[in-house]
C-alpha cells in the first residue's frame, strides 16, 4: 500500500497486557483519511454505546495524519480521540509538537487503547520491542516535563512521549495530554480517559518509513509553496512569524474578540490598551530566548522564553493567545508574570489552560456578586485582576485540594457542585453564568463579535459540531481557499458548484447552509490528513489537493475531499446521536448568543441573537441532516456509504 499510510493500527489492551496489530484496508483510507476520521471509523464500530466515563472498555486512540511522515510541511498534528469524559459526546484533540511522525515510525497509523492497567504504567515502543513498563515510580511524582525528561533519559534522546501528568492522574475533566515538554492536546478531557486507564505515557522510537506513491511530486508541491512563501507572507504569516499567536492579543481586545469579564465586560473598556501593553506580544516576546518548529513545519510560530529570577521559568513556552486572553484579559490580569506562571504549571499539571481559565471566569463573577465569599474559597479574594488568587487557584486545582479542588472538573461540574453543596438560593446562582456548551468550557473568541463573519460560524460551530464549543473545530479560511487554490478552483468551475458556495446566491438559507457546511467538512479533512490550520493563513495558496493526490495515488478533487469530510463529521456526530444526546439541543448560554445584549463596545447588540436557530437549520440542511432533530437522513447516510451507521441509527427495518 502506497497511501502515505502504515496500513495497521495497534490494539493495546491495558487489563490483558496484551497487543494485537490490526491491518487496515486502502478502502477505508479512501474513505475516512487517518487521524481523526479513521479513529471515529473505529471506535464507533468497536466500542459500545453508553459506556461510564471511566468504563475500561472506552477506547482511547492516539493517532498521525494521512500526510505525517511525507514530503508536505505542517504536517506535525497528532491526535487524541475517544468518548470525551468531560462533555459525554465525541471527543478528540490535536497538537504540534513531534510525537505524530513517531506514531508512524513505529509502523502504525494509530495506537488504540483499551481495558486498564492494575498499576501505572507506560506504552514503550523501541523499534521491534513492545512493552508496558511500570510507571508506579513516575505517577504523583513526575509532572508531564520530568516525565519526559525520565523516559528519554531511559529509553535515549531519540524517543518522542506524550504523557499526563497530575491533571489526568487526578481524573481532572479538563485535562489533555502533552507532547513537546508541556505542549497539550487539552480539549475534550481526554487526559482524564487516558489516566483511568492508569496509562501514563506512551513512548515511542522507530525508524519505519511511511510509503508515499510519488514523493517528488509532493515536494514539487512543498518547493512551490515555500518559494511563494519568501514573497508572499500575510500581515497573519509575519505576527505569527515574530510572535506566534500572542501577536493577536491587542487586536482581539480592542475588536471584540476576546470575552473580558465572564463575556461580562468590554475589552477596550475594562482592559485599555495600558493594561493589554502589559500583557501583549511586545512584552512577552522580550523574554523569548528562542524560536521553535513543529515536526515538518517551516514556519516556527512557538518560542522559549527564560524568566529571571523563577526557577520554573528557566525555560518555558511563550504563551499562547488563548491562554494569555483567559488568564489576562478575561479576568483583567495584567500582571504578565502570573501568566507565565500559570501557563507552565498547568502544561507540566496537562490541563487545558482554556478550561481552566472559563472555570475561573465564573468563580471570580460568582464572588463579585457575592455568591462565592471568602468563607467558601477558603479564604482567596476573587476580585478582577487579583493575579496572587489566580496563582493559588490554579496551584490547588492542580493538587486537587481546597477550593481549587471544587473547579478541577470544569466548570459545569464547579456551578453544580456549588449549587448543590452550598445551599445558594438558586435565583441568586442564576446571576453568574457558567460559559460551557455541553460541558465544555467556551474559547477566547467571542461569538457576539462582528468581525470577519461577525461570529456566525463560530458560534453554529460551537453548537453544532460533534466536540462542541471549540474554535478550531471549524475552518473559515475555506472558501478562501476555494477561491484561491487554482485546482479546487477549477474543479468548483468544471463541477459548476461556484454558485452554491457564494453567501450572496439568491437562496440566501441555502448558501448560508452550504457555506457553514463547507467549512465544518474541510476541518474535518484538515484533521484527517494531520495539517496545521495555521499553513493556511500564511499567504500562498496550501496545496491541500495536490498533496493528498501525490502522496496517495488518488485522484480526487477538492469536491470529493469535502464529501469525506462530511463522512466523517457525519461519523462523529452520529456517535453523539447513539450515545442517546439529544443534539439539535445542544446550545450556548444565553449571554454567549447575545442574550441579553451588551450595551456598549465593539460587541453591542450583536444581530446574532436572532440568527442562531435559523442558520442551524441551514446548516442541518446542508449536511443532510433533519433540521429539527439533526437527525442524518438514511438518504444521506446511504450517499455516504455509512450502512453501518444506518443500522445504528435506524435499526434493521427500512
Ligand atoms: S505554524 Fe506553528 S503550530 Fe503550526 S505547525 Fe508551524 S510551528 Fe506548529
Amino acid at each position: 500500500m502506497k497511501q502515505g499510510c502504515m496500513g495497521s493500527i495497534l490494539w493495546v489492551n491495558l487489563t490483558k497486557g496484551s497487543f494485537k496489530e490490526e491491518k487496515i484496508g486502502g478502502k477505508i483510507y479512501e474513505q475516512f483519511l487517518s487521524g481523526y476520521g479513521l479513529a471515529a471509523k473505529i471506535i464507533f464500530d468497536r466500542q459500545k454505546p453508553g459506556l461510564s466515563k471511566f468504563d475500561p472498555d472506552n477506547i482511547f486512540a492516539i493517532m498521525s495524519g494521512l500526510l505525517t511522515n511525507g514530503k508536505a510541511i505542517f504536517n506535525g498534528r497528532w491526535m487524541i480521540a475517544g468518548k470525551s469524559p468531560l462533555t459525554g459526546t465525541w471527543g478528540d484533540s490535536n497538537c504540534g509538537g513531534d510525537f505524530a511522525p513517531a506514531i508512524k515510525s513505529v509502523g502504525y497509523d494509530g495506537i488504540f487503547f483499551i481495558g486498564k492497567s492494575e498499576k501505572p504504567v507506560y506504552l514503550l515502543i523501541d523499534g521491534k520491542k513492545k512493552e508496558l513498563v511500570d510507571a508506579s515510580g513516575l505517577w504523583g511524582k513526575k509532572d508531564t516535563t520530568e516525565t519526559e525528561d525520565y523516559i528519554k533519559g531511559k529509553h535515549g534522546e531519540d524517543c518522542k512521549v506524550a504523557c499526563i501528568g497530575a491533571g489526568g492522574e487526578n481524573l481532572s475533566l479538563i485535562s489533555g495530554v502533552a507532547n513537546a515538554k508541556g505542549r497539550l492536546a487539552g480539549r475534550s478531557g481526554l487526559g482524564a480517559l487516558m489516566g483511568s486507564k492508569n496509562l501514563k505515557a506512551v513512548a515511542l522510537n522507530g525508524n519505519k518509513s511511511v510509503p508515499v506513491n510519488d514523493e517528488d511530486t509532493v515536494w514539487q508541491y512543498t518547493v512551490k509553496f515555500l518559494k511563494e512563501l519568501e514573497t508572499d507572507l500575510s500581515d497573519f504569516g509575519k505576527t505569527m512569524k515574530n510572535c506566534g499567536t500572542a501577536g493577536t492579543l491587542t487586536d482581539s481586545t480592542e475588536s471584540g474578540d476576546s470575552p473580558i469579564k465572564n463575556w461580562l465586560g468590554v475589552g477596550v473598556k475594562d482592559f485599555p490598551p495600558e493594561m493589554a501593553n502589559k500583557v501583549n506580544a511586545f512584552s512577552v516576546t522580550k523574554y523569548e530566548t528562542q524560536k521553535y518548529h513543529c515536526y515538518g513545519c517551516p514556519f516556527g510560530c512557538g518560542g522559549i522564553c527564560h524568566i529571571p529570577g523563577e526557577p520554573l521559568l528557566k525555560e518555558t513556552h511563550r504563551p499562547e493567545y488563548e491562554t494569555i486572553s483567559g488568564f489576562g484579559a478575561q479576568l483583567l490580569n495584567d500582571d504578565l508574570h502570573s501568566i507565565f506562571l500559570v501557563n507552565e504549571m498547568l502544561n507540566r499539571a496537562g490541563i487545558d489552560t482554556i478550561s481552566c481559565a472559563t472555570t475561573l471566569d465564573w468563580a471570580f463573577e460568582a464572588y463579585e456578586k457575592g455568591i462565592l465569599t471568602k468563607k467558601k474559597t477558603g479564604g482567596l479574594e476573587l476580585t478582577w485582576g487579583n493575579h496572587k488568587a489566580v496563582i493559588q487557584v490554579v496551584k490547588e486545582i492542580i493538587k486537587n485540594e481546597g477550593f481549587g479542588a471544587h473547579l478541577k472538573d470544569g466548570v459545569k461540574e464547579a456551578e453544580k457542585y456549588f449549587r448543590e453543596h452550598l445551599k445558594i438560593d438558586p435565583e441568586k446562582m442564576k446571576e453568574v453564568t457558567a460559559m460551557h456548551v455541553q460541558g465544555q468550557e467556551l474559547p477566547m473568541h467571542d461569538t457576539r463579535r462582528q468581525l470577519g463573519d461577525g461570529g456566525l460560524g463560530l458560534g453554529i460551530g460551537y453548537e453544532v459540531e460533534p466536540t462542541p464549543g471549540r474554535h478550531t473545530s471549524t475552518f473559515p479560511g475555506w472558501d478562501q481557499y476555494i477561491k484561491t487554490s487554482g485546482t479546487a478552483r477549477e474543479q468548483f468551475k468544471k463541477f459548476k458548484f461556484q454558485r452554491k458556495y457564494e453567501i450572496e446566491g439568491d437562496d440566501e438559507h441555502k448558501a448560508q447552509g452550504e457555506n457553514l457546511k463547507g467549512s465544518s467538512c474541510a476541518e474535518d479533512i484538515i484533521n484527517g490528513v494531520g495539517l496545521c490550520n495555521f499553513g493556511f493563513y500564511f499567504g500562498p495558496v496550501l496545496p491541500l489537493v495536490e498533496w493528498i493526490n501525490a502522496t496517495t495515488g488518488w485522484d480526487k478533487t477538492f469536491e470529493d475531499y469535502l464529501e469525506i469530510g462530511q463522512r466523517i463529521k457525519t461519523v462523529r456526530h452520529a456517535f453523539n446521536i447513539r450515545e442517546g444526546i439529544d443534539v439539535a439541543n445542544i446550545k450556548m448560554p444565553e449571554r454567549a448568543r447575545g442574550n441579553p445584549p451588551l450595551k456598549e463596545g465593539p460587541n453591542a447588540y450583536s444581530p446574532n441573537v436572532l440568527r442562531w436557530d435559523d442558520a442551524k437549520k441551514d446548516y442541518y440542511r446542508a449536511m443532510g441532516w433533519d433540521e429539527n432533530t439533526a437527525m442524518p437522513k438514511r438518504e444521506t447516510l446511504n450517499k455516504l456509504n455509512l450502512r453501518d451507521v444506518e443500522k445504528a441509527l435506524y435499526g434493521k427495518k427500512k
